[in-house]
């Protein structure tokens, strides 16, 4: 085992669980990496009371204060860069300067959170001679968060940083899959000077984030991971008059013009279909092609050839990832789709015990086929042919999901009828994965996303915050105002 136990993080101390220990695996090489406790409620209601005891001295501090922990937390994100991306493609499988990227998003959220205090501001205005109205931003308490497998380094920065420069304190639950960078980002948070409490990280599965959803001590709870699920924590979280933030799966098509710049429009859909295998939530997953587009394609393929697992691809999350992901593609090619780039049975010499899925393009893909329908999440891209733009943005109407889309043309007019008319939170015009840079929030619609405002950005502020409002009188003169 590379790693020892990696334990739950609670009051800024390692806190043994005693819960049966689970086994974590490296997609890389199938090796295996540390254990985790499968933790209970038990130690849920550890790690809340001690994010409530930490609760009252943080947030009585000014936010300028809180915020100055968050820039030495950014300057140590920055100085263990290459030891933190070393951790994302051990327990993630994700290639080097995938992982590199994920870092630097998390610093790009920090610093959006070190301008929280910018952001924040109050308002006040005198509403009538003497008499004030004034609103302020003020934390909520204990909050939880819930994270998925795919970014271990850059999903618990979209919520962390924010939320705790808003004066809460919280408790984290990392996919069991990838547990450790969460332990490294809390100690990384405890070197800033971040109190004991603020942060804590409970390790575990389902039983987990029942427990989060149902301890009366938490207030609000932000979610990522797969529609499901969401919905299940939707549900139980608001159930218990929790706020609710949930993101779930993605279903995210690209739209082809015929009059796209054939190199550009092939690299950013390779890039966009194969980048983190696929694992991206903001990955291409359907490309739709809208008349002569063949030359197009066929850039795409070649571009797709050239990415070679366990060299500029990583590996999928498990064995029963590669599994699922090469049954879409089987199905699809018995349906009739036509498969132009075949990643089925890739294999990495050296790491036979990894899990890799080569880039996979499939043409003539229907709509009605579970792999035009379905999250498929890894490296393969489902062709369908549209013959007018209208079709088109039919088809990616239709999906149940709405995370992302993009298009590709050098028409600024048809561009705009996509942007307008496409059932997609985040859209992008010659750009494969349109992620919003900070402040831009981040966030999609319909079965992507449950809940009111974004994780991250301007509209992730209100959701970790209550307004007060406080109207103030000073006017003895005036005996009453228009209100009393
Ligand atoms: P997942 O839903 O399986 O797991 C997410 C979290 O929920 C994990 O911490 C897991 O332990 C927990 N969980 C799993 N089953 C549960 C259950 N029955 N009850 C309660 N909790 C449970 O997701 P994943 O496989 O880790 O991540 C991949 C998914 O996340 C994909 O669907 C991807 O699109 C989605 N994702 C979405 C976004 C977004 O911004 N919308 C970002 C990243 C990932």
């Amino acid at each position: 085992m590379k790693y020892p136990v990696t334990h739950n993080r609670i009051g800024g101390c390692d806190a043994a669980s005693t819960e049966p220990l689970l086994d974590v695996y490296s997609p890389l090489d199938g090796s295996k990496l540390s254990q985790i406790p499968l933790s209970s409620a038990h130690d849920v209601n550890q790690a809340v009371q001690a994010a409530a005891a930490a609760w009252e001295p943080w947030a009585a501090q000014p936010i300028k204060e809180r915020v100055q922990i968050f820039f030495r937390y950014r300057a140590l994100l920055e100085r263990d860069m290459d030891s933190l991306a070393d951790l994302v493609c051990a327990e993630n499988g994700k290639t080097k300067s995938e992982a590199i990227a994920e870092v630097q998003k998390s610093m790009e959220v920090t610093e959006f959170a070190c301008a929280l205090p910018q952001l924040t501001a109050g308002e006040i205005m005198e509403v009538s001679k003497g008499v004030t109205c004034r609103s302020d931003f003020l934390p909520l308490g204990v909050v939880a968060c819930i994270t998925p497998f795919n970014f271990p380094n850059m999903v618990p920065n979209w919520t962390l940083p924010i939320a705790l420069a808003l004066g809460n304190t919280m408790v984290m639950k990392p996919s069991e899959l990838v547990p450790l960078s969460a332990n490294r980002l809390a100690m990384l948070l405890e070197e800033a000077g971040l109190p004991a409490g603020v942060f804590n990280v409970v390790h575990g599965g389902a039983p987990v984030v029942e427990a989060l959803c149902d301890h009366p001590g938490i207030r609000a709870i932000s979610f990522v991971g797969s529609t499901r699920v969401a919905k299940i924590v939707y549900r139980r979280g608001s159930a218990q008059l929790k706020r609710v933030l949930a993101l779930g799966g993605a279903k995210n098509h690209l739209i082809v013009l015929p009059d796209a710049h054939p190199e550009m429009t092939a690299s950013n859909v390779a890039a966009s279909m194969s980048g983190c295998a696929g694992q991206r939530c903001m990955a291409a997953s359907a490309m739709v092609a809208v008349g002569q587009t063949e030359a197009i394609i066929e850039r795409l393929c070649a571009e797709a050839r050239a990415i070679v697992p366990g060299k500029n691809l990583g590996a999928v999350i498990s064995l029963q990832a590669k599994e699922r992901i090469e049954g879409y593609i089987t199905e699809a090619e018995r349906q009739g789709a036509k498969v132009l780039v075949d990643g089925r049975k890739a294999v990495v010499p050296g790491k036979e015990g990894g899990y890799y899925v080569g880039p996979t393009v499939l043409d003539h893909v229907r709509p009605e086929m579970a792999i035009a329908r379905e999250e498929v999440f890894g490296p393969v891209l489902s062709i369908m042919r549209a013959s007018t733009l209208d079709e088109a943005i039919a088809i990616e109407n239709a999906s149940e999901y709405g995370n992302a889309a993009a298009v590709f043309t050098q028409s600024g007019g048809l561009a705009r009828e996509v942007v307008e008319r496409a059932s997609a939170g985040m859209v992008g015009v010659n750009i494969g994965v349109p992620v919003p840079r900070e402040p831009f929030s981040f966030g999609g619609w319909n079965e992507s996303k449950f809940g009111v405002g974004d994780i991250t950005g301007k509209s992730s502020i209100g959701f970790w915050t209550q307004l007060k409002k406080t109207t103030t009188k000073w006017n003895p003169e005036a005996r009453t105002n228009w209100m009393s």
